[in-house]
């Protein structure tokens, strides 16, 4: 079946009407072969102030649900994703053009966090805090914050935002959802399973869900607008330096998850079967495009032509393909545009020292229109600046290390610092590593590669990565607002500090 009639079929089976996805101004293209596949509606300045002031008032309504009334919506929509899992992971993959197995693991991602939010909604707890006063007591409370607005990127074009919004639900707000101008679709059906577990939950206002497809635009109305409590951005670095600021110069609150340049320490304990395969699932899966892909590989000098030999020969190996088949590792980069991203980053590698192997373009019959490239393994000299780039395609540096100290230098001197791994089997680097003088990075692994988070940990990073967390752990407190309450029960007036006033 041609690809455009594959995606309608899936959209009409998971709820989204044809007028939805046919006839507007946003073209949409998949990246498998570049064929159209779809085309929406991209609303204006006035459509996103209308789903703002709706998603305004839903929130009004939704915060004084019981928070586990809340959860059941949630869970709802996590038993819709189950029993759609397996056309909306095609989709995924139509859109994105991720393997069968990555746009089915996505959708187990938000089925996860449904899960995780569901529980949660019992457990928004605040602490009771001793107070200094007789007869007072001191507690926390947190409330919902607000509307909350949701910019998302092509590359998890539904689990990141189902990390924001499960979450965002239990804790009572409301969202209005920005996602990438490449990937509306998988937003549409989405949505569309969304109205439906609300028609199960009485309590489920309209407008609990807003979602704008279009462009930039729209994200920076939402960055400006004072009724968006909490604006959740995830994408590169440049859309969080043109984001922050505006929702900066509103005093407003943001959580920014944005590039990564993330890398692996192989030490000479290491066992080299396993960080092979590690290393080539985080550094080639989803075609290098994941922001916890591994893209440099810091590599002890003794180890480092045997570990570099054994990448080459199965880096030759790889299949590169349609996503859809399924004997496919590495499947298309989203456009043209990223196929020549990666091109002049190999040529800057090149002209400064570095040796490239693989990086080539592919030629897939049938998807001649789609951009398909052998990932590429680049021993460098140095940590040059291309290096220290976020290149959005499978490259991976390899730089040699000669001291545990000079290996963590090179870690973390980039500017992001999202994920980060170590492979060792001595003890003592792998503590060294993990310590505050260890890896910077917001996710830091020990015999395991930097990529493929579980939901149940904060996911994020520091420096130019943004700071932001989101998922599991305690990120839930992002999206509520902490009111510190005390009680007095005593009849009298005692002042804190001990300070006497009064006629
Ligand atoms: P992108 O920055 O081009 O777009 C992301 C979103 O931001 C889109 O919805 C886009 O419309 C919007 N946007 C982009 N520039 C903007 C601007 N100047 N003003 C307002 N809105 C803007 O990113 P992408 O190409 O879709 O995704 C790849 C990037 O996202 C990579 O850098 C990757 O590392 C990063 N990413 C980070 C995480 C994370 O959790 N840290 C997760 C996924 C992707």
């Amino acid at each position: 079946m041609e690809l455009a009639s594959l995606t309608s079929s899936l959209l009409t089976s998971l709820g989204v009407a044809q007028e939805r996805f046919d006839g507007g101004d946003l073209v949409v293209h998949s990246p498998i072969d570049g064929s159209l596949i779809g085309r929406v509606g991209a609303g204006d300045k006035a459509a996103t102030e209308a789903a703002i002031a709706r998603a305004h008032d839903a929130f009004l309504a939704w915060r004084s649900v019981p928070a586990p009334r809340r959860g059941e919506l949630v869970r709802r929509f996590g038993n819709l994703l189950r029993d759609h899992k397996t056309d909306l992971g095609t989709l995924v993959t139509i859109e994105t053009g991720k393997i069968r197995q990555e746009g089915l693991g996505e959708v187990q991602e938000m089925i996860d966090i449904c899960d995780f939010a569901c529980g949660l909604s019992r457990q928004l707890y605040g602490l009771t805090i001793a107070s200094e006063r007789p007869g007072h007591r001191m507690m926390e409370q947190w409330h919902p914050a607000g509307v909350v607005g949701v910019v998302s990127a092509f590359n998890f074009p539904v689990a990141v935002w189902a990390w924001n919004a499960m979450l965002a639900w239990v804790c009572g707000d409301s969202v209005v959802w920005k996602p990438s101008e490449r990937t509306p679709l998988t937003a549409l059906a989405c949505r569309a399973l969304f109205e439906r577990a609300c028609r199960g939950v009485s309590e489920a206002p309209a407008g609990l869900l807003e979602v704008l497809t279009g462009g930039r635009e729209h994200a920076a109305l939402l960055a400006d607008d004072r009724r968006i409590a909490v604006l959740s951005a995830t994408g590169s670095c440049d859309m969080g330096r043109a984001l922050a600021p505006r929702v900066a110069a509103r005093l407003g609150r943001s959580i920014l998850e944005l590039g990564g340049n993330n890398a692996a320490i192989v030490c000479p304990s290491a066992d080299l079967a396993l960080t092979e395969r590690a290393i080539l699932f985080a550094a080639a899966g989803t075609a290098g495009q994941r922001c916890t892909t591994l893209r440099r590989l810091i590599v002890h000098e003794s180890i480092a032509d045997t570990l570099l030999e054994r990448l080459r020969a199965a880096w030759r190996r790889i299949p590169v393909g349609s996503p859809l088949d399924t004997s496919t590792l590495v499947g298309p980069l989203i456009d043209s545009g990223a196929g020549a991203a990666m091109d002049a980053a190999l040529a800057e590698a090149k002209a400064a020292g570095g040796k490239v192997f693989g990086g080539e373009t592919v030629t897939v019959r049938g998807c001649e229109g789609g951009c398909y490239r052998r990932p590429a393994l680049v021993e460098m000299p140095a940590q040059h600046d291309i290096v220290r780039r976020e290149t959005f395609a499978p490259i991976l540096y390899a730089i040699r290390y000669s001291s545990f100290e000079e290996a963590i230098v090179l870690h973390n001197d980039v500017p992001q610092g999202l994920a980060s791994s170590i492979f060792t089997r001595d003890l003592a680097e792998a503590e060294r590593f993990l310590s505050a003088a260890g890896s910077d990075c917001g996710i830091a692994n020990v015999n395991i590669g930097p990529s493929g988070a579980e939901i149940g940990g904060a996911f994020g990073g520091e420096k130019d990565t943004g700071g932001g967390r989101e998922s599991g752990s305690d990120a839930w407190k992002g999206y509520m607002r902490r009111a510190t309450c005390t009680i007095n029960y005593s009849g009298a007036l005692p002042l804190a500090q001990g300070i006497r006033f009064g006629l």
